[in-house]
Parts: C-alpha cells; sequence; structure tokens
C-alpha cells in the first residue's frame, strides 16, 4: 500500500471519514456500523479523535488498532500533546508503530475543560504541534498530518502569525494539512493562497461538517470557532422542527461546498461522521456520483434519519 504522503503527492483525491471514540458499548455499536458502511467505500484513509484526557484517549488507541486490524481500512490517529510528557507521547506512538499504524495527526490540543482557558504545557511536554511532529518523525517512517483553520487559528493574533506558524509546522515534517471545520468554501481558498504566498504546497485537506441539526451545529461551530453563514442559519432555523428538511438543507449545503472545493483543486473532503455516516455517506455520494454497493443503503437510512 502506498504511504498517505506518496498517495496525496500523486496528485489523486483523498476522501475521508473521521471518527471519535465511543463512550459506551451502544456507542461502540454504533460507530462499528459507520465504519462498515464506510468501507464499503474504500476511502483513502478514516481517522479518530483524541479525547481530553482519562478513558477516552485509551479508546481512541484501541479503536484506531482494531481498524488496522479487523478492517481495510487505512486509520489515521489523531494525537494531542495536552498533559502528555514527550515520553508518554514516544509510548503512545510507539503502540501505534507495533500495531502497524504509521499515520498519525500531530496536534496541540486545548486545554482540558475549557479549550479557551490558558495553555499550559507540560512540564516534560511540548507547547506547539511542531514538536510533536518532530518527534514522530524522528521515531519512524510515518506519514504526519496537522490541523489548519480556514478562519485561523483564534489564538493567533494576526494572519501573518498563523500563517508563519503553520508554515513551520509544515517544514518541521508535515505531509498533509487537515482543516477545521468552515461552511464558506472562501475561508478555505483563501487561507489556500496565504499558504502558498508563504512558499509552502503541503495539501490542505478541507474538513466536511454536515449541518443538518441547527442546534448542534451551533454549539459545534461555537467550539470550533468556526463562523455559521446567516443564510443557511436562516433556513435550517425555519426548518428546525421538521427534521427531514433540515437534513436535506445540510446535505445540499455541503455538497455544493464539497464540489465547489474540489472544482477548485482541493486534495480531497475530509468528512465529519459524529459516528453515524449517513449526512457523509449521502454528501459523498451526491458529490462522486452513487457507489452501487452502499447506494440502496445510503438512502433507506437518509429516508430513515
Ligand atoms: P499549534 O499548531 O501548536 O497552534 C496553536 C497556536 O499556537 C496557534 O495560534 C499557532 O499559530 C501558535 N503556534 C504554533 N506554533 C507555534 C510556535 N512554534 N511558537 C509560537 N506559537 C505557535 N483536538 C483534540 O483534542 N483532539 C483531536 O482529535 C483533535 N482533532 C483535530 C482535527 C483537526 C482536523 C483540527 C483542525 C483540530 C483538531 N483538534 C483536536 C483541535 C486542536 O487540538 C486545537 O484546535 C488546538 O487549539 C490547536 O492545535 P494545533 O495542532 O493547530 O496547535
Amino acid at each position: 500500500m502506498n504511504t498517505l504522503r506518496e498517495v496525496l503527492a500523486s496528485g489523486r483525491r483523498s476522501f475521508s471519514f473521521e471518527f471519535f471514540p465511543p463512550k459506551t458499548p451502544k456507542g461502540e455499536q454504533t460507530l462499528w456500523d459507520a465504519i462498515r458502511r464506510v468501507e464499503a467505500l474504500s476511502p483513502t484513509f478514516v481517522s479518530v479523535t483524541y479525547g481530553a484526557g482519562g478513558s477516552s484517549r485509551d479508546s481512541t488507541v484501541a479503536v484506531t488498532k482494531r481498524i488496522a486490524a479487523e478492517t481495510t481500512l487505512r486509520p489515521v490517529a489523531h494525537l494531542t500533546a495536552v498533559d502528555h510528557s514527550a515520553a508518554e507521547l514516544r509510548r503512545i506512538i510507539g503502540q501505534y508503530a507495533d500495531a502497524g499504524i504509521r499515520d498519525v495527526l500531530a496536534l496541540r490540543g486545548d486545554p482540558p475543560g475549557d479549550p479557551r482557558g490558558p495553555w499550559t504545557p507540560h512540564p516534560d511536554g511540548f507547547s506547539h504541534a511542531d514538536e510533536l511532529v518532530r518527534l514522530i518523525r524522528r521515531l519512524g517512517d510515518f506519514s504526519v498530518g496537522v490541523a489548519a483553520f480556514p478562519e485561523r487559528h483564534p489564538r493567533s493574533p494576526d494572519w501573518e502569525t498563523d500563517i508563519r506558524h503553520f508554515v513551520a509546522k509544515c517544514r518541521a515534517g508535515a505531509d498533509y494539512a487537515i482543516t477545521q471545520m468552515f461552511f464558506d468554501p472562501e475561508d478555505y481558498l483563501r487561507l489556500r493562497d496565504r499558504v502558498a504566498a508563504a512558499g509552502c504546497d503541503t495539501p490542505i485537506i478541507p474538513e466536511i461538517m454536515p449541518a443538518t441539526d441547527v442546534r448542534q451545529i451551533r454549539r459545534f461551530a461555537e467550539l470550533s470557532n468556526a463562523s455559521f453563514p446567516e443564510a443557511l442559519a436562516r433556513r435550517l432555523d425555519a426548518a428546525r422542527d421538521n427534521r427531514d428538511v433540515s437534513y436535506r438543507i445540510g446535505v445540499e449545503h455541503a455538497t455544493d461546498m464539497s464540489c465547489r472545493l474540489l472544482a477548485e483543486g482541493a486534495p480531497g473532503l475530509h468528512y465529519i461522521t459524529l459516528n453515524r455516516s449517513t449526512a457523509a455517506l449521502d454528501i459523498h455520494a451526491n458529490v462522486l456520483g452513487p457507489h452501487p454497493t452502499i447506494y440502496g443503503e445510503t438512502h433507506e437510512l437518509a429516508a430513515a434519519h
């Protein structure tokens, strides 16, 4: 199998799906149902987020290893520097290497409890993602991804500083970046142009968040510092008591955005699934055309949503 670095360097479009570690046995079942549906599409990779602390972190490692062992999928493990010494991070990366996992998304993370609170690095750990990128690179032949922010990282004082740090993180050894969620394609295109103007050609994969539930999406957008277009918010608000209509609005908006991004040369799409996959699969089917093995199932699921 080609490395993710090679796949992206070849210019082939990447399609990927993001999951989070489940907290309950029922959540575990829902996750695995979604993973199996996604597997039928042979995506470029799937990724598993890393929790703020405690048992969800062990669950990230366990789910990522199980994907590597029991599916045909390429798992990308998210990893953050929050509350970890460099030695602990080395140990986790070693566990991934032992399980044959060669893809890590290197993140700094946010302060647990209050993501906007003051950032305090672990005394024996890292202050920024570039240090984690360097560590992973030193430890073996990994493909390393990093985070990018179409509306600028909320802690960056200005665009110039934001881009300078992003480019430094790429030069530390990142093969690709995945963006924070956003809802206006222009934000992605402006970021890409700024990065290119700074002389950096690291592929930046846009993250696609289906906005099918206005209450939930407002919360996520606020947490991620993503602005939510008024026109879309108004349409979703008007449909807030009709799940089928708001589902269709969200899928339609994400489909339009995805098509525009690909037409503008984005290297792929990274879909947030929230472990349910239905909306992500519908958007993907709209973008690429229906896939014979899942088409019927996807649309039954969409109807049942
Ligand atoms: P950094 O690159 O370290 O940047 C953080 C801030 O520091 C920025 O303002 C940057 O400009 C500045 N900076 C960077 N380098 C330097 C430097 N050398 N000197 C001074 N300033 C610097 N969080 C999780 O907890 N778990 C996840 O699984 C997870 N997955 C994510 C996936 C994606 C695709 C994205 C976009 C984000 C994800 N996050 C996750 C959230 C992420 O951890 C936060 O957004 C965090 O605030 C920033 O992480 P970073 O890796 O971009 O940090």
